[in-house]
């Protein structure tokens, strides 16, 4: 029965043998990456938050992106990491590791 796993047994097929065998390693390894690969949410809605949370956001200006790549959530003290947004010991509610506000402290 013919199949495409039939390998033949001659010394000189054993390399092509252990290309296949990497090239599917390799195949199987990218795939697997690509689906382990997660990419952080457009934004991290603040919801439930009580008015004095929110004001907390507000006051100390927290946004989503921050404009500076130096100065973002996951690289503050403050960060609690979580997929896809993570915490802050400061500020109440979802928030994005790429976020910022003026309690910035760096790592
Ligand atoms: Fe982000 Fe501000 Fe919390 Fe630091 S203190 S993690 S910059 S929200």
């Amino acid at each position: 029965m013919p199949s495409i796993f039939l390998m033949p047994s001659t010394p000189s097929d054993s390399t092509s043998r252990r290309r296949l065998l990497l090239y599917c390693a390799s195949t199987l390894a990218l795939l697997a990456g690509a689906g382990c690969k997660r990419s952080a949410p457009a934004t991290c809605p603040a919801s439930n938050l009580s008015s004095d949370e929110l004001n907390v956001r507000t006051v100390l200006g927290y946004v989503d992106s921050s404009v500076d790549a130096a100065k973002t959530c996951a690289k503050c003290q403050q960060y609690v990491p979580a997929d896809p947004c993570g915490s802050c010991k400061v500020v109440n509610g979802a928030i994005h590791p790429d976020g910022y506000c003026r309690a910035f402290v760096a790592l």
